[in-house]
Protein backbone atom coordinates (compact mmCIF):
# COMPACT_ATOMS: atom_id res chain seq x y z
CA UNK A 1 0.00 0.00 0.00
CA UNK A 2 1.28 3.94 -1.14
CA UNK A 3 0.77 5.68 1.91
CA UNK A 4 -0.02 9.24 2.03
CA UNK A 5 2.86 10.97 4.02
CA UNK A 6 1.17 13.25 6.31
CA UNK A 7 -2.02 11.68 6.38
CA UNK A 8 -3.21 10.41 9.79
CA UNK A 9 -5.71 8.52 10.60
CA UNK A 10 -7.92 8.97 14.34
CA UNK A 11 -10.49 6.53 15.78
CA UNK A 12 -12.19 7.46 18.57
CA UNK A 13 -13.51 10.40 18.74
CA UNK A 14 -14.43 11.59 22.85
CA UNK A 15 -12.92 13.71 25.19
CA UNK A 16 -8.96 12.86 24.06
CA UNK A 17 -9.77 12.34 20.25
CA UNK A 18 -10.97 15.93 20.16
CA UNK A 19 -7.95 17.44 21.64
CA UNK A 20 -5.87 14.93 19.34
CA UNK A 21 -8.14 16.18 16.14
CA UNK A 22 -7.24 19.79 17.68
CA UNK A 23 -3.72 19.64 17.79
CA UNK A 24 -3.12 17.52 14.73
CA UNK A 25 -4.94 20.62 12.79
CA UNK A 26 -2.83 23.03 14.80
CA UNK A 27 0.11 21.38 13.30
CA UNK A 28 -1.32 21.12 9.82
CA UNK A 29 2.43 21.41 8.07
CA UNK A 30 3.19 17.82 9.79
CA UNK A 31 -0.39 16.73 9.25
CA UNK A 32 -1.55 17.28 5.94
CA UNK A 33 -4.94 15.07 5.88
CA UNK A 34 -6.58 14.42 9.22
CA UNK A 35 -9.34 11.89 9.39
CA UNK A 36 -11.44 11.09 12.30
CA UNK A 37 -13.35 7.75 12.63
CA UNK A 38 -15.80 6.26 15.66
CA UNK A 39 -18.46 3.98 15.97
CA UNK A 40 -21.06 6.41 15.26
CA UNK A 41 -20.57 10.13 13.06
CA UNK A 42 -22.19 12.43 15.87
CA UNK A 43 -19.09 13.46 18.09
CA UNK A 44 -16.88 13.31 14.70
CA UNK A 45 -18.63 15.55 13.23
CA UNK A 46 -19.15 18.12 15.45
CA UNK A 47 -15.40 17.94 15.84
CA UNK A 48 -14.86 18.52 12.57
CA UNK A 49 -17.39 21.65 12.80
CA UNK A 50 -15.01 23.13 15.46
CA UNK A 51 -12.22 22.25 13.96
CA UNK A 52 -12.96 24.30 11.01
CA UNK A 53 -14.36 27.47 12.92
CA UNK A 54 -11.28 27.18 14.73
CA UNK A 55 -8.12 26.51 12.86
CA UNK A 56 -10.11 26.53 9.38
CA UNK A 57 -8.62 23.35 8.87
CA UNK A 58 -11.11 20.68 7.11
CA UNK A 59 -10.98 16.76 8.76
CA UNK A 60 -12.66 14.02 6.98
CA UNK A 61 -14.77 11.74 9.14
CA UNK A 62 -15.77 7.99 9.28
CA UNK A 63 -17.73 5.26 10.96
CA UNK A 64 -15.95 2.48 11.57
CA UNK A 65 -16.46 -0.10 14.49
CA UNK A 66 -12.44 -0.86 15.64
CA UNK A 67 -13.66 -4.21 17.61
CA UNK A 68 -13.56 -5.48 14.06
CA UNK A 69 -9.90 -5.64 12.63
CA UNK A 70 -11.35 -6.35 9.45
CA UNK A 71 -13.01 -2.75 9.07
CA UNK A 72 -10.38 -0.55 10.11
CA UNK A 73 -8.09 -2.46 7.97
CA UNK A 74 -10.47 -1.75 4.90
CA UNK A 75 -10.95 2.20 6.05
CA UNK A 76 -6.80 2.29 6.06
CA UNK A 77 -6.85 0.91 2.89
CA UNK A 78 -9.42 3.68 1.43
CA UNK A 79 -7.39 6.53 3.02
CA UNK A 80 -4.00 5.33 3.29
CA UNK A 81 -2.82 7.15 5.90
CA UNK A 82 0.98 6.97 7.83
CA UNK A 83 0.01 6.27 10.77
CA UNK A 84 -3.24 5.53 13.32
CA UNK A 85 -3.70 7.14 16.43
CA UNK A 86 -5.87 4.82 18.56
CA UNK A 87 -7.99 7.14 21.01
CA UNK A 88 -10.52 4.76 21.15
CA UNK A 89 -11.07 2.48 24.15
CA UNK A 90 -8.08 0.04 25.33
CA UNK A 91 -10.78 -3.07 24.08
CA UNK A 92 -9.36 -2.36 20.30
CA UNK A 93 -5.93 -1.74 20.98
CA UNK A 94 -5.41 -5.72 19.41
CA UNK A 95 -8.03 -4.98 16.87
CA UNK A 96 -6.52 -1.67 15.69
CA UNK A 97 -3.33 -3.31 15.71
CA UNK A 98 -4.17 -6.27 13.80
CA UNK A 99 -5.25 -3.80 11.10
CA UNK A 100 -2.08 -1.68 11.16
CA UNK A 101 0.11 -5.02 10.77
CA UNK A 102 -2.42 -6.27 7.61
CA UNK A 103 -1.95 -2.54 5.77
CA UNK A 104 1.91 -1.78 7.06
CA UNK A 105 1.09 1.55 8.39
CA UNK A 106 2.51 2.93 12.53
CA UNK A 107 0.58 3.06 15.32
CA UNK A 108 0.25 4.98 18.78
CA UNK A 109 -1.63 4.56 21.60
CA UNK A 110 -2.57 5.83 25.02
CA UNK A 111 -3.56 3.11 27.20
CA UNK A 112 -2.69 -0.98 27.05
CA UNK A 113 -4.90 -3.77 26.03
CA UNK A 114 -7.23 -4.97 28.66
CA UNK A 115 -9.57 -8.13 28.05
CA UNK A 116 -13.51 -6.76 28.70
CA UNK A 117 -14.50 -9.44 31.18
CA UNK A 118 -11.17 -9.45 33.14
CA UNK A 119 -10.36 -5.82 34.77
CA UNK A 120 -6.80 -6.49 34.11
CA UNK A 121 -4.35 -4.33 32.55
CA UNK A 122 -1.20 -5.33 31.11
CA UNK A 123 1.22 -5.43 28.24
CA UNK A 124 1.73 -8.69 27.73
CA UNK A 125 -0.90 -8.57 24.74
CA UNK A 126 0.61 -5.97 23.29
CA UNK A 127 4.33 -6.85 23.69
CA UNK A 128 3.00 -10.02 22.17
CA UNK A 129 3.65 -8.08 18.72
CA UNK A 130 7.25 -7.34 19.17
CA UNK A 131 7.93 -9.43 16.05
CA UNK A 132 5.36 -9.19 13.74
CA UNK A 133 5.62 -5.30 13.80
CA UNK A 134 9.73 -5.56 13.09
CA UNK A 135 9.12 -8.03 10.38
CA UNK A 136 6.26 -5.65 8.44
CA UNK A 137 8.96 -2.48 9.05
CA UNK A 138 6.76 -0.42 11.40
CA UNK A 139 6.53 1.09 14.47
CA UNK A 140 4.06 0.78 17.44
CA UNK A 141 4.58 3.72 20.22
CA UNK A 142 2.46 2.39 23.33
CA UNK A 143 0.75 4.54 25.85
CA UNK A 144 1.46 7.90 24.38
CA UNK A 145 -0.80 9.67 26.89
CA UNK A 146 0.08 11.83 30.07
CA UNK A 147 0.14 9.35 32.48
CA UNK A 148 1.24 6.46 31.06
CA UNK A 149 3.63 9.12 28.52
CA UNK A 150 4.54 12.02 29.14
CA UNK A 151 5.19 10.30 32.70
CA UNK A 152 7.58 8.04 30.87
CA UNK A 153 9.06 10.13 28.98
CA UNK A 154 9.69 12.31 32.33
CA UNK A 155 11.82 9.19 34.06
CA UNK A 156 13.77 8.87 30.71
CA UNK A 157 14.58 12.41 30.63
CA UNK A 158 15.72 13.40 33.90
CA UNK A 159 17.88 9.81 33.77
CA UNK A 160 19.36 10.98 30.20
CA UNK A 161 20.10 14.40 31.50
CA UNK A 162 21.27 13.79 35.19
CA UNK A 163 21.84 10.28 36.30
CA UNK A 164 23.73 7.02 35.27
CA UNK A 165 21.08 4.75 37.16
CA UNK A 166 17.75 5.79 38.89
CA UNK A 167 16.93 4.12 42.44
CA UNK A 168 13.49 5.57 43.12
CA UNK A 169 10.48 6.99 41.43
CA UNK A 170 7.29 8.41 42.75
CA UNK A 171 4.83 9.70 40.05
CA UNK A 172 2.25 12.05 41.39
CA UNK A 173 -0.98 13.06 39.60
CA UNK A 174 -3.32 15.45 40.86
CA UNK A 175 -6.62 16.57 39.60
CA UNK A 176 -7.00 20.04 41.50
CA UNK A 177 -9.95 21.14 39.68
CA UNK A 178 -13.89 21.14 40.38
CA UNK A 179 -16.75 20.14 37.74
CA UNK A 180 -19.85 20.87 39.99
CA UNK A 181 -21.18 17.37 39.46
CA UNK A 182 -21.57 15.18 42.55
CA UNK A 183 -19.43 12.28 40.96
CA UNK A 184 -18.18 12.19 37.36
CA UNK A 185 -14.69 10.54 36.21
CA UNK A 186 -12.70 12.42 34.01
CA UNK A 187 -12.10 9.81 31.14
CA UNK A 188 -14.19 7.18 30.02
CA UNK A 189 -15.98 6.17 33.27
CA UNK A 190 -15.98 2.27 32.10
CA UNK A 191 -12.41 2.63 32.30
CA UNK A 192 -11.65 4.71 35.00
CA UNK A 193 -13.61 2.69 37.61
CA UNK A 194 -12.19 -0.75 36.20
CA UNK A 195 -8.58 0.80 37.10
CA UNK A 196 -9.26 2.70 40.26
CA UNK A 197 -10.94 0.11 42.04
CA UNK A 198 -8.06 -2.85 41.60
CA UNK A 199 -5.92 -3.95 44.72
CA UNK A 200 -3.01 -2.00 44.33
CA UNK A 201 0.62 -2.53 43.52
CA UNK A 202 3.72 -0.86 44.01
CA UNK A 203 7.20 -2.19 43.15
CA UNK A 204 9.83 -2.56 46.15
CA UNK A 205 13.17 -4.58 45.85
CA UNK A 206 12.76 -6.45 43.09
CA UNK A 207 9.03 -7.58 43.89
CA UNK A 208 5.59 -6.59 43.50
CA UNK A 209 3.32 -5.46 46.40
CA UNK A 210 -0.17 -5.63 47.16
CA UNK A 211 -1.90 -3.06 49.11
CA UNK A 212 -5.71 -2.76 49.51
CA UNK A 213 -7.61 -0.70 46.30
CA UNK A 214 -7.68 3.21 47.01
CA UNK A 215 -11.81 3.23 48.54
CA UNK A 216 -11.08 0.39 50.69
CA UNK A 217 -9.51 -0.06 54.48
CA UNK A 218 -6.15 0.12 54.89
CA UNK A 219 -5.65 1.64 51.55
CA UNK A 220 -2.10 4.16 51.59
CA UNK A 221 -2.17 7.88 51.35
CA UNK A 222 -0.72 10.72 52.30
CA UNK A 223 -1.05 14.57 51.81
CA UNK A 224 1.53 16.11 49.18
CA UNK A 225 1.89 19.54 48.74
CA UNK A 226 1.46 19.79 44.72
CA UNK A 227 3.06 23.04 43.34
CA UNK A 228 0.50 25.48 42.39
CA UNK A 229 -2.12 23.58 43.81
CA UNK A 230 -1.06 22.80 47.43
CA UNK A 231 -1.85 19.92 49.84
CA UNK A 232 -3.83 16.90 48.91
CA UNK A 233 -4.60 13.82 49.78
CA UNK A 234 -2.54 11.36 47.20
CA UNK A 235 -3.63 7.56 47.36
CA UNK A 236 -1.25 4.71 46.05
CA UNK A 237 -2.77 3.16 43.21
CA UNK A 238 -1.65 1.08 40.49
CA UNK A 239 -0.72 2.52 37.30
CA UNK A 240 0.08 0.72 33.53
CA UNK A 241 3.20 2.86 33.25
CA UNK A 242 4.89 1.11 35.99
CA UNK A 243 5.04 -2.13 34.41
CA UNK A 244 7.25 -0.83 31.80
CA UNK A 245 9.59 1.42 33.78
CA UNK A 246 10.43 -0.99 36.27
CA UNK A 247 11.63 -3.11 33.23
CA UNK A 248 14.00 -0.70 31.82
CA UNK A 249 14.84 1.41 34.57
CA UNK A 250 18.34 1.05 34.92
CA UNK A 251 18.62 0.44 38.90
CA UNK A 252 15.53 0.80 39.57
CA UNK A 253 14.69 -0.15 43.72
CA UNK A 254 11.20 1.19 44.14
CA UNK A 255 8.75 2.80 42.09
CA UNK A 256 5.02 4.11 43.52
CA UNK A 257 2.19 5.64 41.92
CA UNK A 258 0.17 8.69 43.74
CA UNK A 259 -3.34 10.18 42.67
CA UNK A 260 -5.38 12.55 44.28
CA UNK A 261 -8.97 11.36 45.23
CA UNK A 262 -11.56 13.63 47.56
CA UNK A 263 -13.51 11.83 50.25
CA UNK A 264 -16.37 12.63 48.35
CA UNK A 265 -15.46 10.85 45.25
CA UNK A 266 -14.73 7.56 46.92
CA UNK A 267 -17.27 7.29 49.06
CA UNK A 268 -19.60 7.08 45.69
CA UNK A 269 -16.96 4.55 44.47
CA UNK A 270 -17.63 2.26 47.65
CA UNK A 271 -21.58 2.60 47.03
CA UNK A 272 -20.91 1.57 43.56
CA UNK A 273 -18.95 -1.02 44.49
CA UNK A 274 -20.99 -2.32 47.60
CA UNK A 275 -24.59 -2.07 45.24
CA UNK A 276 -22.50 -4.00 42.56
CA UNK A 277 -23.26 -1.37 40.16
CA UNK A 278 -19.31 -0.92 39.21
CA UNK A 279 -19.24 -4.82 38.26
CA UNK A 280 -18.05 -6.31 35.22
CA UNK A 281 -19.89 -9.61 35.23
CA UNK A 282 -23.03 -9.82 32.93
CA UNK A 283 -26.61 -9.87 34.85
CA UNK A 284 -30.00 -11.10 33.78
CA UNK A 285 -31.86 -7.64 33.11
CA UNK A 286 -35.46 -8.02 32.00
CA UNK A 287 -34.85 -10.74 30.15
CA UNK A 288 -31.42 -9.46 28.74
CA UNK A 289 -27.95 -9.51 29.34
CA UNK A 290 -26.24 -6.44 30.72
CA UNK A 291 -22.88 -5.75 32.49
CA UNK A 292 -23.95 -3.30 35.22
CA UNK A 293 -20.65 -1.02 35.11
CA UNK A 294 -21.40 -0.46 30.88
CA UNK A 295 -24.94 0.51 32.57
CA UNK A 296 -23.41 2.84 34.73
CA UNK A 297 -21.30 4.54 32.10
CA UNK A 298 -24.77 5.15 30.18
CA UNK A 299 -25.52 7.17 33.36
CA UNK A 300 -22.70 9.09 34.26
CA UNK A 301 -21.42 12.41 32.86
CA UNK A 302 -19.51 12.36 29.20
CA UNK A 303 -16.32 13.51 30.74
CA UNK A 304 -15.60 15.84 27.51
CA UNK A 305 -19.28 17.29 28.61
CA UNK A 306 -17.44 18.87 32.26
CA UNK A 307 -15.40 20.94 30.31
CA UNK A 308 -17.99 23.83 30.34
CA UNK A 309 -17.72 24.16 33.88
CA UNK A 310 -14.04 22.91 34.98
CA UNK A 311 -11.93 25.17 36.87
CA UNK A 312 -8.49 24.56 38.74
CA UNK A 313 -5.43 22.72 37.91
CA UNK A 314 -3.58 19.07 37.11
CA UNK A 315 -0.61 18.60 38.31
CA UNK A 316 1.35 15.57 37.24
CA UNK A 317 5.03 15.34 37.35
CA UNK A 318 7.39 12.07 38.61
CA UNK A 319 10.31 12.78 41.81
CA UNK A 320 13.12 10.90 40.47
CA UNK A 321 15.99 9.65 42.87
CA UNK A 322 19.53 8.90 40.76
CA UNK A 323 22.91 8.61 41.41
CA UNK A 324 25.50 10.09 38.85
CA UNK A 325 29.60 9.16 39.23
CA UNK A 326 28.70 7.80 43.16
CA UNK A 327 27.06 11.08 43.85
CA UNK A 328 22.56 10.43 44.70
CA UNK A 329 20.51 13.58 44.53
CA UNK A 330 16.35 14.24 43.56
CA UNK A 331 14.44 15.94 40.93
CA UNK A 332 10.83 16.93 40.63
CA UNK A 333 9.75 17.08 37.01
CA UNK A 334 6.23 18.19 36.65
CA UNK A 335 3.39 20.08 34.48
CA UNK A 336 0.79 22.77 35.34
CA UNK A 337 -2.34 22.60 33.09
CA UNK A 338 -5.45 24.36 34.06
CA UNK A 339 -9.05 23.39 33.01
CA UNK A 340 -10.18 26.93 32.04
CA UNK A 341 -7.39 27.41 29.61
CA UNK A 342 -7.87 23.81 27.92
CA UNK A 343 -11.20 24.84 27.23
CA UNK A 344 -10.57 27.92 25.49
CA UNK A 345 -8.36 26.54 23.25
CA UNK A 346 -9.85 23.46 22.23
CA UNK A 347 -13.11 23.36 23.63
CA UNK A 348 -11.91 20.60 26.16
CA UNK A 349 -10.87 19.84 29.62
CA UNK A 350 -7.08 19.53 31.29
CA UNK A 351 -7.46 15.44 31.43
CA UNK A 352 -8.67 15.09 27.72
CA UNK A 353 -6.03 18.54 27.18
CA UNK A 354 -2.64 16.39 28.82
CA UNK A 355 -3.65 12.88 27.08
CA UNK A 356 -4.24 14.29 23.67
CA UNK A 357 -1.20 16.62 23.66
CA UNK A 358 1.59 14.01 24.09
CA UNK A 359 -0.69 11.06 21.70
CA UNK A 360 -0.30 14.08 18.83
CA UNK A 361 3.23 14.58 19.74
CA UNK A 362 4.06 10.81 19.79
CA UNK A 363 2.72 10.57 16.48
CA UNK A 364 4.14 13.73 15.24
CA UNK A 365 7.77 12.43 16.02
CA UNK A 366 7.08 9.05 14.12
CA UNK A 367 5.80 10.99 11.00
CA UNK A 368 9.02 13.08 10.80
CA UNK A 369 10.74 10.18 11.84
CA UNK A 370 12.44 11.79 14.85
CA UNK A 371 11.01 8.72 16.57
CA UNK A 372 12.31 5.46 14.08
CA UNK A 373 12.05 1.85 14.76
CA UNK A 374 10.82 -1.42 14.00
CA UNK A 375 8.82 -3.43 16.44
CA UNK A 376 7.03 -2.29 20.01
CA UNK A 377 8.23 0.37 21.95
CA UNK A 378 7.30 2.11 25.40
CA UNK A 379 7.54 5.95 25.55
CA UNK A 380 10.74 4.97 27.80
CA UNK A 381 12.88 3.30 24.85
CA UNK A 382 12.57 6.73 22.80
CA UNK A 383 14.36 9.78 23.25
CA UNK A 384 12.73 12.22 25.50
CA UNK A 385 13.71 15.64 24.37
CA UNK A 386 12.38 16.05 21.13
CA UNK A 387 9.13 14.25 22.58
CA UNK A 388 8.78 16.76 25.83
CA UNK A 389 9.76 19.59 23.49
CA UNK A 390 7.38 19.25 20.94
CA UNK A 391 4.95 18.27 24.44
CA UNK A 392 5.93 22.11 25.65
CA UNK A 393 5.61 23.79 22.69
CA UNK A 394 2.16 22.12 22.00
CA UNK A 395 0.43 23.78 25.33
CA UNK A 396 2.21 21.49 28.34
CA UNK A 397 5.61 22.86 29.46
CA UNK A 398 7.97 20.96 32.00
CA UNK A 399 9.60 22.50 35.19
CA UNK A 400 12.34 20.63 36.79
CA UNK A 401 13.68 21.30 40.29
CA UNK A 402 15.37 20.06 43.04
CA UNK A 403 13.87 17.97 45.66
CA UNK A 404 13.83 15.57 48.15
CA UNK A 405 13.16 12.06 47.97
CA UNK A 406 9.84 11.27 49.68
CA UNK A 407 10.33 8.12 52.18
CA UNK A 408 10.21 4.74 51.88
CA UNK A 409 7.00 4.41 54.68
CA UNK A 410 4.19 6.68 54.19
P1 LIG B 1 -14.34 8.41 25.60
O1 LIG B 1 -15.21 7.32 26.08
O2 LIG B 1 -14.73 9.82 25.82
O3 LIG B 1 -14.08 8.23 24.02
C1 LIG B 1 -13.86 7.00 23.42
C2 LIG B 1 -14.22 7.13 21.96
O4 LIG B 1 -13.99 5.88 21.31
C3 LIG B 1 -15.70 7.48 21.73
O5 LIG B 1 -15.80 8.34 20.64
C4 LIG B 1 -16.30 6.12 21.40
O6 LIG B 1 -17.48 6.18 20.62
C5 LIG B 1 -15.17 5.51 20.61
N1 LIG B 1 -15.29 4.06 20.54
C6 LIG B 1 -15.59 3.20 21.55
N2 LIG B 1 -15.67 1.95 21.08
C7 LIG B 1 -15.42 2.02 19.75
C8 LIG B 1 -15.37 1.06 18.72
N3 LIG B 1 -15.60 -0.23 18.93
N4 LIG B 1 -15.09 1.50 17.47
C9 LIG B 1 -14.88 2.81 17.20
N5 LIG B 1 -14.90 3.75 18.14
C10 LIG B 1 -15.18 3.36 19.41
O7 LIG B 1 -12.90 8.13 26.20
P2 LIG B 1 -11.72 9.19 26.45
O8 LIG B 1 -11.62 10.08 25.26
O9 LIG B 1 -11.88 9.77 27.79
O10 LIG B 1 -10.46 8.22 26.48
C11 LIG B 1 -9.93 7.69 25.27
C12 LIG B 1 -8.74 6.78 25.59
O11 LIG B 1 -7.73 7.54 26.24
C13 LIG B 1 -9.08 5.62 26.53
O12 LIG B 1 -8.43 4.46 26.06
C14 LIG B 1 -8.47 6.04 27.85
O13 LIG B 1 -8.11 4.93 28.66
C15 LIG B 1 -7.24 6.81 27.35
N6 LIG B 1 -6.70 7.76 28.35
C16 LIG B 1 -5.34 7.76 28.57
C17 LIG B 1 -4.79 8.64 29.49
C18 LIG B 1 -3.31 8.73 29.64
O14 LIG B 1 -2.83 9.68 30.28
N7 LIG B 1 -2.51 7.83 29.10
C19 LIG B 1 -5.63 9.53 30.30
C20 LIG B 1 -7.02 9.52 29.92
C21 LIG B 1 -7.54 8.63 28.99
P3 LIG B 1 -18.89 6.51 21.34
O15 LIG B 1 -18.84 7.99 21.58
O16 LIG B 1 -19.88 6.10 20.32
O17 LIG B 1 -18.95 5.73 22.61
Amino acid sequence: MTKNTGCVLIIGAGGVGSVVAHKCAQNKDVFTKIHLASRSIGKPNAIKKDIKKRWGVSITTHIVDADKSKQVAALIRKIKPALVINVALPYQDLAIMDACLATGVHYVDTANYEPRDKAKFEYKWQWAYQNKFKKKGIMAVLGAGFDPGVSNAYCAYVLKKHFDTVRFVDILDANAGSHEKAFATNFNPEINIREVTQTVRHWANGKWIETPAVMDKGSVHFSFDYPIAGPKESYLLYHEEMESLVKHLPGLERMRFWMTFSENYLNHLRVMENIGISSIKPIDFQGKKIVPIEFLKAILPDPASLATKYTGKTVIGCIVTGVKDGKESTKYIYNVCDHEESFKEVGSQAISYTTGVPAMSAALMVMKGIWSGKGVFNIEQLDPEPFLETVSKNGLPFTVVDYTPLPEKI
